[in-house]
């Protein structure tokens, strides 16, 4: 009731509404090129309508930046190279690194995210003309078309109704997510293009493995990024070398150095390998990410998160 009735007047610039003890409301307004006079007017009109929501205290802090919030696009060139999996682990493990952030599952036809981080059931709620994210035990606020479907029914939506599907997934009440991990579908379709013209993404990682067929397909993805001119953070190499849990001993059921070796063809930066291990599926499939425990495939993701995340903090 607090949060709408000060999203109502300050839409966007309520950066953070909270509730604090003894009917305290803590507000952070985004005050960023208003000048003296409307920050005072919109200091004024939130006190006022968190004091008639309810509120015996009205606390009032501004920030001069309007926050820009990033989007990271994960992209694959095609299925079940792991991409799902690499989006939500990269997300954890960002939140691991102490950054907010957000993930939306834009990939409308298989959302696989609502099992991947344990929010499968879960409904958003709305807020004006707005979704809430759901917030997932990991730390990381997220929304699917998982979570406004029924499971299991099937969406054969086209053109302008996938991009308002995406539109209601990215354009939601972030609250104080910096960066929002975008796991787009497989491929170069609608989806991706309503993405690259209306959310422009500050770049995107490729997932491939390490098979040639899988790396030509991975190139088209890289081809449509570059067409978009949203520049490739890297490529990422997943399901590289298996570790037999029997033995230990490595093998590699699909070759591996495949995508290093496709990323400094192409003159990409490549972020690093995540290596085939059935545990990676097991932990995945319940709930548990990866990246949110220990050893080595939680080194693995948070290595990559530190990767994207120094590309990100370097001025271009
Ligand atoms: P995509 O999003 O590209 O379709 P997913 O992330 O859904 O792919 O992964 C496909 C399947 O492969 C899932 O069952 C997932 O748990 C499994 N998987 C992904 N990466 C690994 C890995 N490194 N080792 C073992 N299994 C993996």
């Amino acid at each position: 009731m607090l949060e709408q009735a000060v999203r109502g007047v300050a839409g966007d610039r309520a950066a953070q509404v909270r509730a604090g003890e003894d009917d305290v409301a803590v507000l952070v307004l985004e005050v960023g090129g208003l000048d003296r006079q409307a920050r005072d007017a919109l200091e004024q009109a939130v006190r006022e309508a968190a004091l008639e929501a309810g509120a015996r205290e009205v606390r009032v802090a501004m920030t001069a930046e309007k926050r820009a919030r990033v989007i990271i696009a994960v992209g694959s060139g095609k299925g079940g190279v792991g991409k799902s999996t690499l989006a939500a682990n990269l997300a954890v493990a960002m939140a691991r690194l102490g950054r907010k952030v957000g993930l939306v599952d834009a990939d409308i036809y298989g959302p696989s995210q609502p099992r991947l981080m344990a929010t499968e059931g879960r409904r958003p709620e709305a807020e004006g003309q707005k979704l809430i994210p759901v917030p997932s035990p990991f730390g990381v606020p997220m929304l699917s078309m998982g979570h406004l479907i029924k499971a299991g029914q099937a969406v054969a939506w086209r053109g302008p109704m996938l991009g308002k599907a995406l539109e209601q997934l990215i354009d939601a009440h972030w609250g104080d997510a910096e960066l929002l991990v975008v796991d787009l579908p497989p491929g170069t379709g609608d989806v991706q293009l309503t993405m690259l013209s209306k959310y422009k993404p500050v770049g995107a990682v490729i997932v491939s493995t390490p098979q040639d067929l899988a790396l030509m397909d991975a190139a088209r993805a890289i081809g449509l990024f570059e067409q978009g001119q949203v520049p490739i953070i890297g490529i990422v190499e997943n399901m590289a070398g298996y570790i037999c849990p029997h033995c230990g001993e490595a093998s590699d059921p699909f070759g591996m150095g495949g995508a290093e070796t496709t990323a400094m063809a192409m003159g990409l930066p490549f972020l690093g390998r995540v290596p085939f291990d059935l545990a990676i599926r097991r932990e995945s499939d319940a709930g548990h990410p990866p990246a949110a425990g220990d050893g080595a495939p939680a080194e693995a993701f948070i290595s990559i998160a530190r990767a994207v995340l120094a590309w990100l903090d370097t001025p271009r």
